[in-house]
């Protein structure tokens, strides 16, 4: 029986309660009078029930759904304006004893080169990161007892925070690890991570079953209440994830939502973070092995009906998608994106030769980070390397709180700038620091308060003399 507040995972994504959405779904796709109704309530940026968004989901009225679309691309202007976070993923290890069919890391792929970075190599890697101009990374790692504890990856998160390498410095570590125990989610709250992020990959629990037919994350429940595990453990920022291809689309967004809204409802915080990604060849992996393949367009229908289902939570999409892909769902959602990724262990030092390949998936888009970050200001965008919610413990209720209700675009835009700012002087080639200068100029007028704007052109000017870390 499908309950929010339940702590059972069959509960609070309950079968019944999504095959019935869905149904809902299909029956109400020309609903005109419905369709409407619904679009009015998210006109007040306060979110849909999952019953709600599928209905926008399946919208088959073509200027209905041209307003889907206006409507996402303005609640993304309104939470998050032009601004766009910036990271990268480190992979640490790929070792994994897990039997994930759609991930080369599986257990029983004899082919893939498996790899564990040391405490010297990490300090490599992220030395070449900092010198890209990073400040944020996604740390990913197998699920290994013996090749990567919780012991390794506290290390290595040590080791990360205190590397300062010319200007450079990681200032926000999020953590992207197999499920796991409250007492082990505390020791990475204690490490200062920023946000858990654990993908469901599908809430379909009988093809999750078959998906995952050996090691620890066969257990669907287990996976699923992760989250929950986390939140006991102190982490106040976690991350929600479905890998779509895996299994129906409709079936996955609605599980999604019922998810953020379990987190909202029975932990008083919703899902920091909702990321999108979808299934990519890689050693050992074809993408047409899946049936359940999404094409762009009903993609770019999801990112926009997520928008305006959860307005508080950041997207993130990754460099698995095309740079025209990722140009379409900026518009409509997306706040958060990585750049100049490697998706192997190692990579960001050595490039790999074909036979040594550790890749987790083949990269889609494979422009550089100044190459990424000229072609966002050439959209209009403010890419931000901005972490300093975190650093100011505005973390959890504490900060969607003021997420929604608008005022963090006070510090928002002011941050952007300023990380801007510093990217520009440390790391940009020439081409993308004019543009950055001119574009930073630009939007200092659209700082309305007087004093905060003195206080960033103050900044900006002791930023440009090689100052450091300003934030609001
Ligand atoms: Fe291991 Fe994660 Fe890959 Fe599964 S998805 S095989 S758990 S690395
Ligand atoms: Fe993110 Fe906070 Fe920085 Fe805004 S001020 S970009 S919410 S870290």
């Amino acid at each position: 029986m499908y309950n929010v507040m339940s702590p059972k995972a069959e509960e609070f994504i309950s079968h019944e309660e999504i095959l019935d959405c869905l149904a809902y779904g299909e029956q109400h796709k020309t609903d005109r009078a419905l369709i409407e109704q619904i679009l009015q309530k998210a006109r007040l940026r306060k979110g849909l029930s999952h019953r709600e968004a599928i209905v926008l989901l399946d919208c088959a009225l073509e200027d209905l759904n041209q307003e889907i679309y206006r409507l996402a691309e303005q609640i993304k202007q309104d939470f998050y304006g032009n601004r766009i976070v910036m990271f990268a993923p480190l992979y640490l290890s790929n070792y994994c004893v897990n039997g994930c069919v759609y991930c080369p890391y599986h257990a029983k792929n004899k082919h893939i080169a498996r790899k564990k970075l040391t405490q010297e190599e990490i300090v490599k890697e992220v030395t070449a990161l900092q010198d890209m101009g990073h400040k944020r990374l996604a740390l990913e790692a197998g699920e290994d007892p013996k090749n990567n504890p919780i012991e390794y990856i506290l290390e290595c998160i040590k080791t990360i925070y205190g590397i300062k390498h010319k200007n450079g410095a990681i200032r926000r570590v999020n953590v992207n690890i197999a499920a796991t125990t409250v007492e082990e989610y505390r020791m990475l709250k204690e490490a200062g991570i920023g946000t858990y992020i654990l993908f469901q990959e599908t809430y379909h629990k009988e093809n999750y079953q078959r998906l995952h037919p050996t090691g620890p994350k066969h257990d669907y429940a287990y996976h699923t209440e992760a989250h929950d595990r986390a939140m006991d453990g102190g982490i106040d920022d976690v991350g929600l994830g479905v890998l779509f291809g895996l299994n129906n689309y409709r079936y996955d967004f609605t599980g999604i939502l019922m998810h953020a809204e379990h987190l909202e409802a029975y932990k008083g915080v919703g899902p920091h973070t909702i990321s999108v990604p979808r299934v990519r060849r890689a050693d050992d992996i074809d993408p047409d092995d899946f049936d359940d393949g999404i094409d762009d367009a009903t993609f770019a229908k999801l990112v926009a009906c997520i928008r305006i289902a959860v307005p508080y939570t950041g997207m993130i999409v990754s460099t698995r998608e095309s740079q025209a892909c990722r140009e379409r769902v900026l518009h409509l959602g997306i706040s958060q994106i990585s750049g100049g990724s490697k998706t192997s262990v190692g990579g960001y030092v050595e490039e790999e030769a074909e036979e040594d390949n550790s890749a987790q998936f083949d990269v889609s888009d494979n422009r550089s980070l100044d190459e990424v970050v000229k072609w966002l200001m050439e959209m209009g965008y403010v890419p931000s390397f901005c972490t300093a919610c975190y650093r100011e413990g505005r973390t959890g209720d504490r900060f969607m709180t003021l997420l929604k209700s608008g005022q963090i675009v006070n510090c928002c835009h002011p941050n952007a700038l300023m990380t801007l700012k510093e990217y520009l002087e440390d790391y940009a080639s020439a081409d993308t620091k004019k543009i950055g200068d001119a574009l930073i100029e630009k939007e200092l007028n659209t700082i309305t308060n007087p004093v905060v704007r003195d206080k960033v052109v103050d900044y900006l000017a002791h930023i440009h003399e090689g100052k450091r870390d300003f934030r609001f």
